[in-house]
């Protein structure tokens, strides 16, 4: 295609093509009105939907990508049909399983101007104004949890992406190269994310020696015998590297006694990482500050604003006390970012993490704390925490067994009538699963504690009020009693 007449002429019908990736103002404005419908006949049908949903999205089977658009008149109801009311509906009040978190309004409207603005958030030369949210938010939240001044972080995917970043960064604090692996170790207890496992083998460390640490009859770790357990690994030859505490585990919602580790850790020089991403924002409260005590003597936290500040899925948070070993896991460079200044007084997101490109994260966190203030926070939070003591002295009166009382918001419980046996009673507990997840009203998820499976109620949204907790209180009743009908 020579012919500079073609090319222009081609030129012309190329861009007449591509044309609808470009909607005007009405075309803007009613795509905006039909997915803001959707959006608002969502929440209003949210308390009534069951919370979990059989669907499994077939109908998208019959609707593949082709060369031509379809209108929203006819995407609409099958998003709705297909996405919205298919599997868990995690923003629902009864929504108990898992870790909830609910996802509040005013982050999607964040979402919507950072992705349509497309601020680059990687760099702060190209999005200053972009990158200093996010890092106001982190400062915000170090200066919560009480960590120093110098902290720096990374807002992130979610807790798996922000443990991976802390994990390297603990490498690099101990210098820590392929020889040195097999004689470094990390402790930990049985209850550890397996994202965290995951870290290490993905970091080049699972030849480290990796030592389980017994817990106690509330699942926390023992201290003592992890300062035992230290003091055996030096007079073997082994350099104790790394400490993982937990500010609510995923299984029990327990506490490790933070403000021990951490005196073990700076005793031995160990790094102290806690992993909060359940429970870490519930020291925005008084009663969650006094049970979390020692996360800001910590090396590095992880907390999930996805979680416990009930973000939409999509935020992590990790938060390193000193820069330099998570500017050295994470520096990179190259030709095409020469026209980037470097600005030392400025911390990049890309500086800090294994990004370049990534979603512009801050947005949807500093919107709604600006918007709302941080006291509907801490309300919703002290909240949570005191509905978990209410449901856990009521199941109790129910007649399930319960585990210890709840350090934060989730409690441990099965049924266990007297006189049935282990296989009995897994199988009791399994149907209760079954009955809730059919009956609809409220979800809960279940984990294996030395081999008793055990039921989890995990109180973490914000829509999740005293009426739900009544509402599960009710439906485990009636799931109990069909059980006993046989
Ligand atoms: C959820 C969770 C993680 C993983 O976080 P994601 O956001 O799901 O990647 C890590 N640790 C704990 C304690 C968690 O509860």
């Amino acid at each position: 295609m020579t012919d500079s007449a073609a090319v222009i002429a081609r030129l012309k019908e190329l861009e007449r093509a591509s044309r609808p990736l470009n909607p005007g103002t009405g075309r803007r404005r009613a795509a905006r009105a039909a997915v803001a419908a959707a959006g608002d006949r969502y929440l209003r049908q949210i308390e009534h939907l069951p919370a979990f949903d059989h669907h499994r999205g077939e109908g998208l089977l019959d609707a593949p990508i082709g060369e031509h658009g379809v209108g929203l008149g006819e995407l609409i109801p099958l998003i709705e049909q297909d996405v919205l009311r298919s599997g868990a509906t995690t923003a629902a009040p009864g929504y108990l399983g898992y870790i909830p978190g609910g996802g509040i309004y005013y982050s999607a409207l964040g979402d919507y101007l950072a992705a349509v603005s497309n601020k680059f958030s990687g760099v702060f030369f190209g999005g200053p104004g972009a990158v200093r949210t996010e890092n106001m938010v982190l400062r915000w939240v170090a200066d919560e949890l009480g960590l120093p001044a110098g902290t720096v972080g990374n807002l992130t995917s979610g807790g798996s992406i922000a443990n991976l970043i802390a994990v390297v960064s603990a490498r690099e604090a101990h210098g820590i190269g392929a020889a040195s692996v097999p004689s470094r170790v990390v402790y930990l207890t049985s209850q550890v994310h397996h994202s965290l496992d995951k870290a290490l083998r993905i970091a080049g460390l699972s030849e480290a020696v990796v030592r389980q640490i017994p817990i106690d009859a509330a699942f926390r770790m023992r201290a003592d015998l992890l300062a035992e357990q230290i003091v055996a690994d030096r007079a073997a030859g082994l350099s104790p590297w790394l400490i993982l505490g937990a500010a609510g585990t995923t299984d029990t919602g327990a506490v490790d006694p933070l403000d021990q580790l951490a005196d073990i850790a700076e005793r031995e020089r160990c790094w102290f990482h806690v992993d909060g991403a359940y429970g870490g924002f519930f020291a925005l409260t008084e009663a969650g500050k006094r049970t979390l005590r020692g996360i800001e003597r910590a090396d590095s936290v992880v907390l999930d604003p996805h979680k416990s500040l009930f973000l939409p899925y999509g935020s992590g948070m990790v938060l390193v006390r000193d820069p330099e070993p998570l500017r050295q896991a994470h520096r990179g460079g190259g030709a095409y970012l020469q026209d980037i200044p470097d600005d030392p007084t400025q911390v990049s997101p890309a500086d800090v993490s294994p990004e370049l490109s990534r979603p512009f994260r801050g947005m949807r966190i500093w919107l709604p704390l600006k918007l709302l203030g941080a006291k509907p926070f801490r309300a919703a939070l002290d909240e949570k925490l005191l509905l978990a003591q209410y449901f856990y002295a009521r199941v109790a009166e129910l007649g399930f067994e319960v585990g210890p009382p709840p350090d934060l918001s989730l409690v441990t419980f099965r049924w266990a009538p007297a006189g049935t046996t282990l296989d009995e009673a897994n199988a009791m507990n399994r149907r209760i699963i079954e009955w809730l997840r059919d009956d609809g009203r409220i979800f809960l998820s279940s984990t294996m504690i030395d081999g008793r499976y055990t039921l989890r109620m995990v109180i973490l949204s914000f829509r999740t009020h005293r009426r739900t907790v009544d509402v599960a209180l009710r439906a485990l009743g009636e799931a109990v009693n069909a059980l006993q009908r046989g």
